[in-house]
C-alpha cells in the first residue's frame, strides 16, 4: 500500500518564505496524481517535502499509514526522478541504473542483472554501455525512470519528467510514461507547470497557489467545474471569460445582456446576487450578424491557433463604458475582420 497523507505541512525557508503553508492532501494508493501551480507555488518544495530531500517545518507526511516525516530520504521507499534527470556522466548506462542497488548494498553481479532486466523493460538493453552524453534526452528520460525503477519503490516522485523533451517527443514519452505507471500499479506524483499534461495524464490534479492547494480533482472536474477564479483562470489552453455579472430573477445580466443561469450554477445562486460569468472562450459562438440576446463587442485581436482561431472582443459595460473585454474560439475560416462588431452566444 502506498497511499500518501499529508497533514497541515508546512515549509518556512530560511529567510522566512512560506512555501508550503498548512497543506492537506491524501493521495490514493496507485494513483497517477498532479501538482500543478504557476511558477514558485511550492510544487518542487512539496515533491522534496514527501520525498525527504526537505524537512518539513511543521504537520506530517505518511507513506502507506507510516509517518516518515523524519525519515531519512533513503528509507522512506521513495523514488524521485529530477527535471535535468541527473544522470552521472561518468557511468555507463547501466551502472547509472545499478547506482541505487550499489547504494543499498546489493552485490555486484546481482544489481548488474536487476539493471540489465529494468533496462530490457523499457527499451534500453542496446544502450548499456553508453554513457548520458551519447544518449537522445527521450533515452536519458528513459534511463532516469529506470534508476528509479530498479529498487522497486512504493511511490515515484517526478520533478517536470517531460520538460527537456521537444514537442514530439514529449507527446510519445507521454503515452509511455502513463502505460508505465499503470503497468507497474506504483503511486505517482509528478510536478508540471504544463496543464495540458497534467490533463492528459492524471488521474487527479491539485492546483496549487502560494503554497496552498486551490483545488483537487479529475481533469474534467477541474476544467468543467472549476471551485475558485484562480483555478477557472489557470486551467485551459486559453484562459475562461471571468466576466462580472448581475442574477435578476431566472437570468443574470452580463455587460447589459441577460442570459440564462449556466447549469451548473443554478440552485447556487439567488436573485440579487453579484456573480462572476465564467465561460470557456471554446463555449461561445460568434455571430457577424445580430442574434437576440447576444453579447455585441467590436473585435480588437485575431489570433491564429492553428486549425482555428482566438478572437478578442471589446464588449460595453452595463452603463455604456467600454473594456469589458471576451473571448471566443472560431474554427479556422470563420474569422471575422478587425474593427467588425461580433455578437457571443454561449453554446447550449
Ligand atoms: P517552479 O515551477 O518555478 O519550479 P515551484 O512551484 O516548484 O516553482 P518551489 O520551487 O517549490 O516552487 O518554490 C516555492 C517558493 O519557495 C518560491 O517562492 C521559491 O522562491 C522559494 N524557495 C524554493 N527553494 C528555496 C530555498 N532553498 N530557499 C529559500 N526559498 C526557496
Amino acid at each position: 500500500m502506498s497511499a500518501i497523507t499529508l497533514s497541515r505541512l508546512t515549509k518556512v525557508y530560511p529567510g522566512g518564505v512560506r512555501a508550503l503553508d498548512a497543506l492537506d492532501l491524501s493521495i490514493s494508493d496507485g494513483e497517477f496524481f498532479a501538482l500543478l501551480g504557476p511558477s514558485g507555488c511550492g510544487k518542487t518544495t512539496l515533491l522534496r517535502t514527501i520525498a525527504g530531500l526537505e524537512v518539513a517545518t511543521g504537520g506530517t507526511v505518511e507513506i502507506g499509514g507510516r509517518n516518515v516525516t523524519n525519515l531519512q530520504p533513503g528509507v522512506r521507499d521513495v523514488a524521485m526522478v529530477f527535471q535535468d534527470y541527473a544522470l552521472f556522466p561518468h557511468m555507463t548506462v547501466q551502472d547509472n541504473i545499478a547506482y541505487p542497488l550499489r547504494i543499498k548494498k546489493v552485490g555486484r553481479a546481482a544489481r548488474q542483472d536487476k539493471a540489465a532486466e529494468t533496462a530490457a523493460e523499457l527499451g534500453l538493453s542496446a544502450l548499456l554501455d553508453r554513457r548520458p552524453a551519447q544518449l537522445s534526452g527521450g533515452q536519458q528520460q528513459r534511463v532516469a525512470l529506470a534508476r528509479a525503477m530498479a529498487c522497486h519503490p512504493q511511490v515515484f516522485l517526478l520533478d517536470e519528467p517531460l520538460s527537456n523533451l521537444d514537442a514530439r517527443l514529449r507527446l510519445e514519452a507521454r503515452t509511455f510514461l502513463k502505460r508505465l505507471q499503470r503497468e507497474l500499479g506504483v503511486t505517482c506524483v509528478f510536478v508540471t507547470h504544463d496543464q495540458a499534461e497534467a490533463l492528459a495524464l492524471a488521474d487527479r490534479i491539485a492546483v496549487m497557489d502560494g503554497g496552498r492547494i486551490r483545488q483537487v480533482g479529475t481533469p474534467v472536474e477541474v476544467f468543467r467545474r472549476p471551485a475558485n477564479t484562480f483555478v477557472a483562470g489557470f486551467i485551459g489552453s486559453t484562459p475562461m471569460n471571468l466576466l462580472d455579472a448581475e442574477v435578476t430573477g431566472d437570468g443574470i445580466t452580463v455587460a447589459g445582456v441577460r442570459l440564462a443561469v449556466p447549469e451548473a450554477a443554478r440552485g447556487l445562486v439567488a436573485d440579487g446576487d453579484q456573480v462572476v460569468y465564467g465561460v470557456r472562450p471554446e463555449y461561445l459562438d460568434l455571430h457577424a450578424e445580430a442574434v437576440d440576446g447576444a453579447l455585441a463587442g467590436q473585435v480588437v485581436v485575431v489570433e491564429n491557433l492553428g486549425s482555428s482561431s482566438l478572437v478578442s472582443l471589446d464588449l460595453p459595460g452595463a452603463d455604456g463604458s467600454a473594456g469589458v473585454s471576451c473571448q471566443v474560439v472560431v474554427p479556422e475560416g470563420r474569422e471575422p475582420s478587425l474593427g467588425a462588431t461580433g455578437w457571443v452566444l454561449p453554446r447550449e
